[in-house]
């Protein structure tokens, strides 16, 4: 095996998140480049800041089309697609709602029920009008909101790998904050010339952030980790975390405390654990059993750790407080 110390880590702070890249080689220069290109796809996708090219589609919603690069059109297309699912919690006009919760943000407080009825009359994903010609997008009505929070990290991710594979780089973890992309192997074992997988922790949710469950092997797969611990506030004795459900305003509230998908792309990662938030573990169990591609890990308030099929990666049981399923 190679020694640890034959791992460079590089971090920074993007997207509100701790970022951190690995790499095997002392390359500060390429690290500086993969900043400097998370920063940029932050720039074009974010919600949070003014000027944003989502927020120029935003601004101009029951006003114009705006045409955008086709990058950001394609991944308005797979955001769009995936909230017309049947059933579909993923939405990505929910943009009005997460600004009324605020949640992860300060001032945060439990809307009116009416204030989310009324917002939710701003969520159709059928009202958001793509021109592929003219490569535009056009939200109908005044107010409506795009938020890609749930697709943009994952989609980011993807875009880190393919710049390091053009660089030639074969070994390479990125972490986006809760989206794990790898590139390779993170060790050759030198005898048997075997990969050994990166290993990747499973928060304990609502513990302290160095806590683990647990540790996901994987070897040029994608991990992303959606939970309800990331982002909540309390009230009244209810926690109110930041995953919405696009049928009712509220958060999505289930047996869940998180959900892990691993894959290939990191962008169907993400919008998978949206996806199967909002399915439960028995659903969500059915419904990947049609989709070998994808595989995922439920965690569950009462401690439970079920896993879907197993054939992208392995997973290691740390916090015996925990059952494996
Ligand atoms: P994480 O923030 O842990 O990466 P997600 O990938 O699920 O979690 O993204 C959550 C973000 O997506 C929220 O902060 C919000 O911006 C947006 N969002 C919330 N609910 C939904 C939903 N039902 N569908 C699509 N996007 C959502
Ligand atoms: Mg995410
Ligand atoms: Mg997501």
């Amino acid at each position: 095996m190679l020694p640890d110390d034959r791992v460079y880590a590089y971090s920074a702070v993007l997207m509100g998140s701790p970022i951190l890249l690995k790499l095997f080689a002392h390359n500060e220069s390429l690290a500086s480049r993969v900043f400097r290109l998370i920063k940029q796809q932050e720039n074009i996708l974010t919600v949070n800041r003014p000027h944003s090219d989502i927020m120029a589609i935003n601004l101009a919603a029951g006003s114009h089309a705006v045409a955008v690069s086709q990058p950001v059109f394609t991944l308005i297309q797979r955001a769009k697609a995936v909230s017309l699912l049947p059933d579909s919690a993923f939405n990505f006009t929910i943009g009005p709602l997460v600004k009324r919760w605020k949640i992860g943000f300060s001032g945060n407080s439990v809307p009116p029920a009416s204030d989310l009825q009324a917002l939710l009359s701003l969520t159709d994903p059928r009202q958001v009008i793509l021109d592929e010609q003219a490569q535009s997008v056009f939200l109908q009505q005044a107010g409506m909101e795009i938020d890609l929070g749930a697709i943009a990290k994952g989609y980011i991710a993807d875009v880190v790998r393919d710049f390091l594979r053009q660089e030639g780089v074969e070994q390479a973890l990125i972490n986006l904050g809760g989206n794990v992309q790898t590139l390779g192997a993170s060790h050759t074992n030198q005898e048997n010339a075997t990969p050994s997988g990166w290993a990747i922790g499973l928060k304990t949710p609502f513990a302290a952030a160095d806590a683990l469950i647990g540790v996901i092997h994987v070897v040029n797969k994608s991990v992303v980790t959606s939970g309800v611990y990331e982002r909540y506030f309390q009230h009244q004795g209810r926690c109110y975390h930041h995953i919405l459900d696009p049928r009712t305003g509220y958060p999505l509230d289930n047996e869940l405390h998180s959900v892990t998908v691993i894959c290939d792309d990191s962008i169907d990662g993400d919008i998978y654990t949206t996806l199967l938030y909002g399915m439960g573990v028995e659903q969500g169990l059915a419904h990947l059993a049609n989709v070998p591609q994808i595989e995922a890990i439920f965690v569950t308030r009462d401690r439970q750790v079920i896993c879907s099929s197993q054939r992208q990666f392995a997973f290691e049981l740390l916090d015996d407080r925990y059952r494996l399923k």
